[in-house]
């Protein structure tokens, strides 16, 4: 398997023993280790990818207990430094009663904000088929430069660049900054991923429709989706577009169903970005990611809901029979 090497932050969110409250009602938080782009390695990993992470830890328990979280799941964590002056990033994260999420962080520097262009593992990243990154590695120096020269880097190795944003509006100094560092370096990547609420916040409009999804097509993009949490998603290629809808499942905690999506896609296309040209199979591989996006909603937190392949298959002949049921009956 041609191997994914995703870049950026890995920390840990501190998420409330009980649902509904806010963080100062909260009366104890339990450890769920996250950041999109290494639950997208570790989701490549679980379904029997190749996958490796790229990111600064802090040389402490919580760094080297994340490192082994990576490897633990088959990835590579031989792109990871540890930083020795600053601590892994923390986050504070709450569902409150009213449906908002509360996010407080702890990244006065944190480890990951740390990574240099030195410390990049050119050999790796060299060696990717797929380069997957986010946009919070651009939010401050010296990782911002990092991000770039590793974007470079695997770009001119002839990687496939893959990119989804991941709006944490709260890290940003201002949401007009947040925006244009978003864009800035959105013409270098031939995949990307978006959330319908980042859709909004990028076309400073509050419709999800073809023609908002287009306004942000790019000369150089194979692919932009736009996923829509149990509405399935959208895609659009220069040929094509449409919709594939969601799989329908009980829903506990939707955390992390966007990097598991991700995760699907980036494995089906790895080997063969042909997929991306012709339409059929295109759908079949989002209809996968779909289902992996749904599983992952089903328990809480990220990581440990990230499915197996076989789980995968499992939904989809499951949600295949009952629709031949249903056929059978009409
Ligand atoms: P996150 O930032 O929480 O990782 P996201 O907003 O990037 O997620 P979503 O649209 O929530 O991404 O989810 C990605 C995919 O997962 C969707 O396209 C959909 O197929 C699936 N999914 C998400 N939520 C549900 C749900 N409640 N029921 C079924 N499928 C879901």
């Amino acid at each position: 398997n041609g191997l994914i090497v995703t870049f950026g932050e890995m920390l840990i969110d501190f998420v409330p023993t009980v649902s509904g409250v806010s963080l100062a009602e909260a009366p104890g938080f339990l450890k769920a280790p996250g950041g999109a782009p290494a639950n997208v390695a570790i989701a490549v990993a679980r379904l029997g990818g190749n996958a490796a992470f790229i990111g600064k830890l802090g040389d402490d328990e919580f760094g080297h207990m994340l490192a082994g979280i990576l490897t633990d799941n088959g990835v590579s964590a031989e792109g990871v430094n540890f930083d020795k002056g600053a601590r892994t990033a923390l986050a504070f994260v709450t569902l409150r009663a009213d449906g908002e999420r509360e996010f407080m962080f702890y990244r006065n520097p944190s480890a990951d904000m740390l990574l240099n262009s030195h410390d990049l593992n050119l050999k790796l990243i060299t060696s990717a088929k797929v380069f997957h990154y986010g946009s919070i590695s651009l939010i401050a120096e010296p990782c911002r430069s990092a991000h770039l020269k590793a974007m470079e880097a695997a770009k001119d190795a002839g990687a496939l660049l893959s990119y989804d944003p991941n709006l944490r509006l709260p890290l940003w100094p201002s949401a007009d900054e947040a925006r244009k560092q978003i864009m800035s370096i959105w013409d270098k990547a031939d995949v990307i991923k978006v959330s319908d609420v980042e859709l909004e916040f990028l076309t400073r409009s509050n419709k999800i429709d073809d023609e908002s999804a287009m306004s942000l097509w790019h000369d150089n993009l194979k692919l932009l989706l736009v996923t829509l949490g149990e509405k399935g998603c959208r895609y659009y290629t220069k040929k094509f577009y449409g919709v594939v809808d969601a799989y329908h499942v009980k829903a506990v905690d939707t955390t992390g169903a966007g990097d598991s999506f991700v995760g699907a896609l980036l494995c089906k296309i790895v080997d063969d970005h042909a997929i991306i040209e012709e339409e059929q199979r295109l759908k079949e591989v989002l209809k996968y990611a779909c289902a992996c996006g749904a599983i992952t909603t089903t328990k809480k937190g990220a990581i440990p809901a990230l499915p197996t392949h076989s789980e995968v298959l499992t939904l989809q002949n499951k949600a295949f029979n009952r629709r031949s049921h249903l056929y059978l009956w009409l």
